[in-house]
C-alpha cells in the first residue's frame, strides 16, 4: 500500500532524499550539450529526447545512487529544472 504524503515542508524536498523523481519525466533535447548517443531516443520526425528504460528512469541515471552520470553534458532542460520549484515538488510528491 502506498501512503500519500501531502504535507511535506518545502525544505524537506532536496535531491539528496529524492530518488531522482524528475529524471522520470520526458526530457527533450533542444540544444547540443554533448549527450552521448546511447542515451538519446529519436522519434520518427527526428525529435530527440533522453532515452528512458523500462523502469521509467532516464537511462543516464545511476540506479544505485540516483545521480546523473552525464552531469557535465546533461540537457538544457535538466539544467533549468530547479530543486524546490513547483514542478520539482509535484514530481517529488507523486513519486512517494
Ligand atoms: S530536482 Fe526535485 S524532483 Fe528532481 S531530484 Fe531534486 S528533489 Fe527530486
Ligand atoms: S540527463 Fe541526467 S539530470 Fe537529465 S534526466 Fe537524465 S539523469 Fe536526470
Amino acid at each position: 500500500m502506498n501512503i500519500v504524503l501531502e504535507n511535506i515542508a518545502d525544505t524537506d524536498i532536496t535531491c539528496s532524499n529524492c530518488q531522482a523523481a524528475c529524471c522520470r519525466m520526458e526530457v527533450m533535447i533542444i540544444t547540443d550539450t554533448g549527450v552521448p548517443d546511447k542515451h538519446i531516443s529519436v522519434d520518427e520526425w527526428g525529435g530527440e529526447t533522453m532515452l528512458r528504460l523500462e523502469d521509467g528512469w532516464c537511462s543516464a541515471v545511476d540506479r544505485d545512487t540516483f545521480r546523473c552520470t552525464i552531469y557535465e553534458n546533461r540537457p538544457w532542460i535538466c539544467r533549468e529544472f530547479e530543486m524546490g520549484s513547483y514542478e520539482c515538488q509535484d514530481e517529488f510528491r507523486s513519486a512517494k
